[in-house]
């Protein structure tokens, strides 16, 4: 390799680059890309109630197709520090794995597409075939509304149109090659919010309990959503909290209210399946008066349906591994939920394990291998 991946990840695995912190981590990313001839900007975007937060997009050649690989560089906290075998953003290479805060997810995945973007430029005199675009943003571990949303949109408002999109979020599950994440499900957030009538413990034939008709409808929207699809296993319907909020033993509280989160396919939309939920809490609440208390979701369901660019990418990682990866939809949301507007997107990175973790590492041997995959992407994309 003309670049080494390796020495790029620990690079960026020394800046410090916790959410919403830029950390260097960009400034080092725009000085490797400017020295290989990409046209590099950075942009700050901001909004009121949420701290700013800078990106960084690069790109190389006018033509298409067009190539974009995205990420971010900005990494959750260590916690705490002194639990770890190796200090998290010291980037130190022990026993054949890179340790630090970011080695999995995602430095090590952006340092290996930076790797072999540089490699086959050396190769192929400079300039690609078409062109070549790196999508980075520091605000995706945090509330990712000043990150790779508004740098999509920034883009497409300079006339920037990709064709296809790598994200390198780490997509493995036991070893490098197992799994390309096609799609992600949706998630949507809810509040069940029943009313009753406050009164003495003693003398329940005066108050109204609204626990009772909360129970009730809890069960009733614990039913099945669906029976999964063809890409997608079954939606999910998850209380994640109950909250009456009352501290004394002989009063019947006036309002009782559960929390709960959906992750559904691509049988639902969210407006349908709003509906959905809304109709089965009236068929089982009887004289229970309830309400339910939507938040807006920006991560609806998507799927990269299979074809040529799927194609291309599952046989670079046969070539380079010998494995046949499994096309999933499974695992939480990322930023493809905002990239697949603007083109198909595929994510594939480093095996995902040690992610969030204390000492959180990678085998510098998945690093060059990642490396090796991405620049037969490349090549068989521009070939
Ligand atoms: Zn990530």
């Amino acid at each position: 390799m003309f670049a080494d991946p390796v020495a790029i990840a620990r690079d960026l695995v020394r800046c410090r680059s916790v959410t919403p912190d830029e950390g260097g981590a960009l400034d080092y990313l725009q000085g490797v890309l400017k020295q290989a001839g990409f046209a590099v900007h950075r942009t700050v975007f901001a909004e009121p109630g949420t701290a700013p937060v800078d990106n960084l997009y690069a790109r190389i050649g006018n033509g298409r197709p067009h190539l974009v690989f995205a990420g971010h560089t900005d990494v959750v906290p260590a916690g705490n520090a002194a639990a770890w075998t190796h200090a998290p953003f010291d980037g130190e290479v022990a026993g054949g794995k890179l340790y630090g805060r970011g080695a999995v997810d995602m430095k090590g995945g952006i340092a290996a597409f930076v790797a072999a973007a540089l490699d086959y430029l050396q190769a192929a005199g400079g300039a690609p075939q078409g062109s070549i675009s790196l999508l980075i943003t520091g605000d995706e571990e945090g509330v990712a509304v000043n990150g790779t949303i508004k740098l999509l949109r920034w883009a497409a408002e300079r006339g920037e149109v990709f064709d296809h999109c790598i994200l390198g979020e780490p997509s493995n599950v036991e070893a490098i090659g197992d799994t390309i994440k096609c799609g992600r499900r949706g998630s949507l957030n809810g509040t069940l919010i029943v009313g009753g009538r406050q009164g003495h413990v003693a003398y329940p034939d005066r108050a109204d309990n609204p626990i009772r008709g909360l129970v009730t409808l809890i069960a009733a929207l614990q039913a099945p959503l669906d029976q999964g699809s063809e890409h997608f296993a079954p939606s999910h319907l998850e209380f994640t909290s109950i909250d009456v909020g009352n501290p004394t033993v002989n009063l019947i509280p006036a309002e009782a209210r559960a929390r709960f989160n959906i992750r559904y396919n691509d049988r639902h939309s969210q407006t349908a399946l709003k509906t959905l939920i809304e109709h089965r809490a009236e068929a089982a609440a009887g004289k229970v008066h309830f309400a339910i208390e939507w938040q807006p979701s920006n991560a609806d369901v998507f799927v990269t349906k299979p074809g040529p660019f799927t194609d291309l990418a599952v046989a670079a990682i046969a070539e380079v591994t010998g494995r046949t990866p499994a096309l999933s939809t499974s695992g939480g949301t990322s930023d493809a939920r905002f990239i697949k507007d603007y083109c198909p997107v595929l994510e594939f990175g480093l095996v995902g394990q040690t992610m969030h973790q204390t000492d959180e590492c990678t085998p510098v041997a998945d690093l060059r291998t990642l490396t090796t995959i991405y620049r037969r992407i490349i090549e068989r994309y521009f070939g």
